[in-house]
């Protein structure tokens, strides 16, 4: 069986190894799906403007040959992006405003959230991040120094969320140093991660990073990011249970996307299938309205109508928050 024998060899490689390999061409990444370029509204300017980047493990999850797969959707730069949608603008969130000189962002709270890396392991289309640069805020060993600083003199800080980019992108030695410091801070009770990594290349779940996590002194919340059942493929499955077993918290944010969750079947399938890998929904997040991200967008009143079919199915704890973020407010606003 070579095929078994490929995927399997697959897997055993490396995750830095798989980030490399990347499908960071379109052409060459729809020739993988069997799709054409020409049957695709594919667009090289939005590529250019927000590269194409899709890990090979979750390339596999795509259905081949399907123009209207819902993970292709989140990856595929297509002409939509280039349109212009009132209201839209390159720092919806206030994230700029919002960035203090530490290389934090203390925007709520109780919480500050930890820029320690630019990059993601993939690009999703409709993140605010394509025009936001992170890349100046990434923390080098000196903004580190001061963002510690900042917690250690900031008392009412109770947690501190490693964010980005992606922060498991961080190798395990940074992030073992990290841990050891913020452990070295008494007011800080927790600390969270948010990451796509377990959901887009799970393969990063290895044994080292087990130890680090596990071995933190706070207790861990890790965030993932994941918008359709698709995604939560086996081997992502089998990469979430050893984080549940080691007593870590799971839990999930989604984004409200046209074309890839917007029936309440979608949710639904995604809060069951989440449930089976130990994971608990936490947000359901309307689109943050970023230049070219308007075609993802679905409104409030649909939203609210869609939460509510949703209600109607499962149980409450499946049911995730439906909240939007609104520059200057002081928390996520929840609608649901
Ligand atoms: C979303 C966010 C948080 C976390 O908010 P929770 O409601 O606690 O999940 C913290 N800081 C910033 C800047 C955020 O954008
Ligand atoms: S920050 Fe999250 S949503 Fe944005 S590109 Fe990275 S993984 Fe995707």
């Amino acid at each position: 069986m070579p095929e078994l024998n490929e995927q399997t060899d697959h897997f055993a490689k490396n995750w830095q190894r798989q980030l490399a390999e990347a499908f960071t061409d379109i052409d060459e990444f729809c020739a993988y799906l069997n799709l054409s370029v020409e049957q695709l509204p594919v667009s090289k300017a939005a590529a250019k403007s927000f590269a194409l980047k899709v890990p090979r493990s979750f390339a596999e999850a795509i259905e081949k040959g399907n123009p209207h797969d819902p993970l292709l959707r989140q990856v595929l730069p297509i002409r939509d992006e280039m349109l212009f949608f009132p209201g839209y603008s390159d720092n919806p969130v206030g994230d700029l405003e919002a960035s203090n000189a530490a290389g934090v962002l203390h925007k709520y709270r109780g919480r500050v959230l930890l820029i320690n890396t630019g990059s993601c392991a993939i690009n999703c289309r409709y993140c605010f991040r394509r025009s936001f640069p992170y890349a100046d805020l990434q923390l080098g060993k000196e903004k580190e120094i001061a963002a510690l600083r900042y917690i250690r003199e900031n008392p009412d800080i109770t947690e501190v969320i490693l964010s980005g980019g992606d922060p498991l992108l961080l190798s395990d030695e940074r992030l073992r140093r990290l841990f050891r410091q913020i452990a070295g801070i008494a007011h800080v009770k927790r600390v969270r991660i948010h990451s796509r990594l377990p959901i887009v290349l799970p393969a990063r779940i290895t044994q080292s990073l087990l130890e680090v996590l596990s071995q933190s002194a706070k207790p861990v919340v890790l965030v993932v990011h994941c918008n359709h059942s698709n995604e939560l493929t086996d081997r992502v499955a089998e990469a979430c249970r050893p984080l549940k077993q080691k007593g870590m918290i799971l839990l999930n944010q989604s984004v409200l996307l046209r074309g890839v969750n917007d029936k309440a079947a979608d949710l639904v399938a995604l809060s069951e299938r989440l449930f089976d890998c130990g994971i608990m929904p936490y947000y359901l997040h309307l689109l943050d309205k970023v230049s070219g991200a308007g075609h993802f967008e679905v409104g409030e009143a649909e939203a609210l109508e869609l939460v509510r079919r949703m209600s109607a199915e499962l149980p409450g704890y499946l049911v995730p928050k439906l909240v939007k973020e609104i520059a200057g407010a002081d928390s996520k606003q929840r609608i649901l």
